[in-house]
């Protein structure tokens, strides 16, 4: 079906398949919308079908539509998925419920100075670089345990788990390997006296991998709202 509620469904659908087929329960797996490039009227047709927790890469593009969708603002949450810079850290701080990309000290450091009293604490993940490749953001595996104790520790944030954007591969298989990863870095995180219960994996092509090796964010675009045209801004 082409409309963003008949590809919502086929989601829906293929998560709690791959639920089923690795026995864990069906509502351990929330889907996140990845709606970066998409407007605001996108996100209120996903929201009309039911989703309510969206994933933005860019951060103008991202205030821009929290505003337009301020009347459903209570209702919705907000999850930054892409990069993040320090002069960037006080819009983030203020108007999101959770980030997933924090790989530097800093950041984080600035997200729990910056995030309003009055609001609920932040919810975090750091970025790893599960694959390894030089180009792309997320911290070195072996980095994240000083990180993570050292972010667990600052006021106002909740550390919750990691995110990565594995390498895409077309087999089954080859592509559990860095969601395994990921996952074995978390039980090594908990082991150390951390109390984490996130593992933001899988996209449109690797959910069913990643909710195998024990996801519990997907977060997923194109399988949504179609084919991104235009390319990453801002
Ligand atoms: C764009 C993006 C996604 C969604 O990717 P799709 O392949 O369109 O499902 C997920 N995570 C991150 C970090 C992204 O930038």
């Amino acid at each position: 079906m082409d409309s963003v509620i008949g590809r919502l469904q086929t989601v829906r659908s293929r998560i709690v398949k791959a639920c089923v087929a690795g026995g864990r329960p069906v509502d351990s797996v929330t889907l996140l919308a990845v709606s970066k490039t998409f407007g605001a009227d996108a996100v209120r047709e996903a929201f009309a079908a039911g989703q309510r927790a969206f994933g933005e890469n860019y951060v103008q593009e991202a205030l821009d539509k929290i505003a337009a969708l301020s009347d459903l603002r209570s209702q919705l949450e907000w999850h930054l998925i892409g990069p993040l810079q320090s002069n960037k850290t006080r819009p983030v701080a203020e108007a999101f419920d959770w980030v997933h990309s924090v790989d530097r000290l800093k950041i984080a450091q600035r997200l729990s100075e910056q995030r309003p009293a009055e609001l609920p604490p932040l919810q975090l993940c750091l970025q790893v670089n599960i694959s390894g490749e030089a180009s792309k953001s997320g911290l070195a595996s072996a980095e994240v345990p000083a990180l993570a104790l050292a972010v667990a520790a600052l006021p106002r944030l909740r550390l919750r788990g990691l995110m990565a954007i594995p390498e895409p591969d077309g087999d089954f298989a080859a592509q559990r390997a860095p969601h395994r990863a990921l996952r074995e870095l978390l039980a090594a995180l908990n082991d150390r006296g951390l109390a984490l219960d996130t593992l933001s994996m899988g996209m449109s092509a690797d959910l069913e991998a990643a909710i195998a090796e024990g996801a519990t964010i997907v977060r997923v675009g194109t399988a949504i709202f179609g084919g991104r045209s235009r390319p990453a801004a801002g």
